[in-house]
């Protein structure tokens, strides 16, 4: 008789903080090679695992019309699409391609608005059957900024240490996960909030190049200051070089390189966002490094402010020459500029609930994006894992000419689901 391999041990692997896979390894279902960090599956391991693929992959094509193939790479999946497209339509469109450990996500749309509606959908599916698998996983799909696109990461608390885990933030009042580049309501106060309005007035400030030593010269709340961030990016319409981008938000917060690329290429079509050189400073901004402010910019600085700038009130900004800020400064009446959120999510940042959000480790099982302008960008390499394919889906038939140029895709890892469900064991 036939008798399942499962080696329980009340030994936890060393030097292992995954609670996962300490659970898998003591139950009996997994063992891990230290060496090389592999989680070996045992028949309890493939089992549970199997259940889970098989799963979320009927969810998937229930509720998201995607095709479950094994083709191991995405130049085959597209060939799929190309091959059948025309005569099956959306089913054709929509993959889930099968890669052991885990799922391939691909497909194309006619465009953005398409290619929203189905990565919801997508996510919708997961999110469902998630629930269904364990009612106390805590799997949430956080968003975070992806310039020229949208990216959303399938994300659970974790230790640290955990296998797939990165580091992010977590609201302990409300339990909403965070990463650094996600989407934020700013709600600090200002501390000037019942303060009459200064006059705007220029002061020396001999060397105080930093918020930090500025913060120490004036004595003065860091919450007072407006820092300045000074970039440049390319136009890619007009190939015209280089465009200056001044960035501004409160002395206690810092940019996202993300928010801010993102919103130069919808606003502007810029990309290719960098740190302006100490030459390029001096030929596009002025003499400004260290005291650059948003008041009397040159012209054809794009200026960008940060939500925490926009009730500035009495506010310390740099003079835009060297060694000179501005006291009194008011968002308003002293400058306006366009407002968008640029910072970064950071230990302490207000929640929308009135928390704040803390440091923590998430595991993160996968990744869904979509509305990638396609053209390239040298910052965006880390970025842009998962969507590799700029492949335009297109054919003729009597009707005319059918494009999907919209490309939507993804990853989830199987093996990660199953690390998290049995850290809930
Ligand atoms: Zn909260």
């Amino acid at each position: 008789m036939s008798v399942l391999l499962r080696p329980q041990t009340a030994n936890a692997p060393a030097k292992v903080k995954d609670t996962g896979l300490i659970n898998l390894v003591k139950d009996g279902d997994a063992a891990y090679n230290a060496k090389s960090g592999e989680l070996l599956l045992l028949p309890g391991g493939v089992l549970e695992h199997t259940r889970i693929k098989e799963r979320l992959a009927a969810r998937l094509f229930n509720d998201a019309n995607l095709q479950r193939v094994d083709c191991g790479g995405d130049d085959a999946v597209f060939s799929l699409a190309e091959r059948y497209v025309r005569e099956w339509g959306d089913s054709a469109l929509s993959y889930l391609d099968d890669r052991g450990r885990e799922f391939r996500v691909l497909g194309w749309s006619k465009d953005t608005a398409l290619a929203e509606v189905k990565t919801s959908e997508i996510m919708g599916a997961i999110s469902h059957e998630l629930k269904q698998i364990s009612d106390r996983a805590e799997f949430s799909f956080i968003e975070e900024a992806l310039p020229g696109g949208r990216s959303f990461s399938l994300l659970s608390p974790c230790e640290s240490g955990s296998i797939g885990a990165r580091p992010g933030f977590i609201c302990k009042s409300c339990g909403r996960a965070a990463l650094s580049d996600s989407p934020f309501e700013f709600r600090s106060e200002q501390p000037a909030k019942d303060e009459d309005m200064e006059n705007l007035q220029e002061i020396q400030t001999p060397g105080a190049n930093t918020i930090a030593e500025l913060c120490s010269q004036l004595g003065i709340d860091i919450r007072r200051t407006i820092k300045a961030m000074l970039y440049v990016a390319s136009d890619e319409e007009k190939a015209t070089g280089l465009r200056p981008i001044a960035s501004f938000i409160r002395g206690d917060y810092n940019i996202s390189l993300n928010k801010l690329s993102d919103w130069l290429r919808k606003n502007h079509r810029l990309s290719r966002l960098r740190s302006a050189e100490k030459q390029e400073l001096h030929d596009l901004f002025g003499e400004v490094a260290g005291y650059c402010g948003p008041v009397g910019l040159p012209e054809n600085v794009v200026v960008v402010c940060d939500n925490s700038v926009r009730d500035a009130k009495n506010a310390v900004v740099g003079a835009n020459h060297t060694g000179y800020h501005c006291t009194g400064c008011c968002y308003g009446r002293d400058f306006t500029s366009d407002i968008t959120d640029i910072a970064q999510i950071s230990q302490g940042s207000p929640c929308a609930c009135g928390g704040s959000f803390e440091q923590t480790a998430l595991r993160e099982a996968g990744v869904i994006q979509f509305g990638l302008d396609l053209y390239a960008d040298a910052n965006l390499e880390h970025k842009n894992k998962t969507l590799q394919s700029d492949k335009k889906l297109s054919y003729r038939d009597r009707d005319g000419f059918h494009e999907y140029p919209a490309v939507w895709g993804g990853f989830i890892s199987t093996e990660k689901i199953l690390l998290e469900i049995g850290r809930l064991r």
